[in-house]
């Protein structure tokens, strides 16, 4: 499907629908909108039976206006240069959008990782990082990858530790990619980050009683309607977060098929069938659909696209029977689909905003690894001792007393992992309130995309006019 849509295009009509609304001079939003760098390698490996193959990969690099740029890097088999540069588009808008200070880029190599052993992915991964090195497209300082689709912590930690080995003296070192396991440099909280910030992001636009009436809804997420497909980390997450707050998942979707259930699916015990059948097909209790795309046309009140881009395109939009898409994948949603669910009266909450949640967290984790300190390390003692002395004020005050656990529950310190979530939470609220703001500013004609994207728009030609480059 993503061969006939040129991903890079549906990106660009998003970005021209926004740009109307903008009155930047034209060579301005020209500039913004273009790839700036795309270096495609090819490498060989050495395969565990002593032969070689020749792997392809890529890095773009979408826009240097603010740096490092920022973005992940996918092992897929359909991994190509449009899809590559068209997720390095989405990069610089979802940092704009999120108020990161990062520019946008992605990488991708053309593997099945499902076909390699662990030693000749750490060969792949190894390797690839050192090409990024010799032409400069890896550094603290210059672009930062991080996981995307395929890729998880150890392709991180193996980044990190090649890029060590070839920059000894470079003490931010660690700084160079994001999302690595805890032990090597890792932030608590980012592999959540991603579904919880698409939880976070679902529950902001479920807030607002005007916007739910108009689709028919009642304001939260309790006792909602959920169908998600892809149950990679960010499906998985997002499905248990949704679940924890009280939703009904009564669909989800892997590449094997669909399951569905109206009554309601336990997200954990479905993982634990897949793991041991290794298909969510089957699952006691649901209805198997044959293709994941059927998952799409479920009923239902929320629909979370997880998996890859172009699945809701015009030919099945008009069969999406959700009130709101909620768009955890990169792209799930061409531009004609996007602008025909819209006329339908469905939400659409865009992904440039709504999976934002992984980049902010990478965001902080880089901000540690330059700190050299864990969040939370210097004020966790202090600030138990504040609440504590203003517990004791209470209880001298009010002549009540409490017990030890009491006390302990109210006055403990913010750990690393309370401060990544909340830092989250608060990206994630005040940027869907400024996507509402500058709706509100254009007379609500926008959708929720093109507002995002004009919001993103603003905040970088605001960057190229503090650069002194445009007047
Ligand atoms: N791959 C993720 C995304 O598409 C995370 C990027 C990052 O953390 O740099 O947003």
């Amino acid at each position: 499907m993503s061969g006939e849509i040129k991903f890079f295009d549906q990106v660009n009509a998003h970005f021209d629908r926004a740009a109307a609304y903008t009155k930047h001079p034209k060579g301005l939003l020209e500039q913004i909108r273009e790839c700036n760098s795309v270096y495609r390698m090819a490498f060989p490996i050495e395969k565990d039976d002593g032969s070689i193959e020749v792997i392809l990969a890529w890095r773009a690099e979408h826009s240097q206006h603010k740096l490092p740029t920022k973005g992940g890097i996918r092992y897929d088999w359909r991994v190509n240069e449009d899809e590559v540069k068209a997720l390095s588009a989405l990069m610089t808008y979802k940092c704009a959008m999120v108020d990161v200070p990062f520019g946008g880029a992605k990488g991708g190599v053309r593997i099945d990782r499902r076909k390699y052993s662990e030693s000749e992915l750490e060969r792949i991964t190894r390797r690839y990082t050192y090409e990024l090195f010799r032409k400069g497209f890896i550094g603290p300082a210059v672009d930062v990858p991080a996981p995307d689709y395929g890729t998880g912590p150890k392709e991180m930690s193996w980044i990190a530790d090649t890029y060590q080995a070839l920059t000894q003296e470079d003490v931010n070192g660690l700084g160079c990619v994001t999302g690595k396991p805890i032990a090597q440099g890792g932030v608590r909280g980012r592999k959540e980050a991603t579904g919880r910030g698409v939880y976070f992001g679902t529950r902001e636009a479920c807030s607002h009683a005007g916007d739910m009436a108009k689709l028919g809804l009642s304001t939260g997420i309790e006792g909602k309607t959920v169908v998600i497909q892809g149950l990679g980390n960010v499906g998985y997450y997002a499905a248990k977060f949704f679940s924890e707050a009280g939703a009904r998942l009564v669909g989800l979707a892997e590449y094997e098929g669909a399951i569905h259930d109206p009554n309601g699916l336990d997200i954990e015990k479905v993982m634990a069938h897949r793991a041991e059948t290794k298909s969510i097909l089957d699952f006691p209790g649901a209805k198997n659909l044959a293709k994941t795309s059927d998952a799409l046309e479920l009923e239902c009140d929320i629909l979370i696209p997880a998996a890859l881009e172009n699945q809701i395109t015009e030919e099945n939009c008009d069969r999406v029977r959700a009130k709101i898409v909620g768009e955890a994948a990169n792209g799930p949603t061409t531009a004609a689909a996007s602008e025909r669910l819209y006329q339908r009266g469905i939400m659409v909450i865009p992904d440039m905003y709504l999976n934002a949640g992984g980049v902010t967290v990478s965001y902080f984790e880089w901000l540690k690894n330059l700190s050299h300190v864990r969040f939370g390390r210097m004020e966790k003692r202090f600030e138990e001792r504040a609440y504590r002395k203003l517990l004791q004020a209470v209880q001298n005050m009010t002549g009540k007393t409490l017990t030890e656990d009491e006390i302990r529950g109210f006055a403990s310190g913010p750990s690393e992992e309370d401060l990544v979530n909340s830092g989250l939470e608060e990206t994630m609220v005040t940027s869907y309130e400024r996507i509402r703001e500058k709706r509100a500013e254009h007379g609500d004609r926008p959708d929720l995309r093109t507002a995002a994207f004009i919001v993103a728009i603003d905040m970088i030609a605001v960057t190229y006019g503090d650069l002194g480059i445009f007047p």
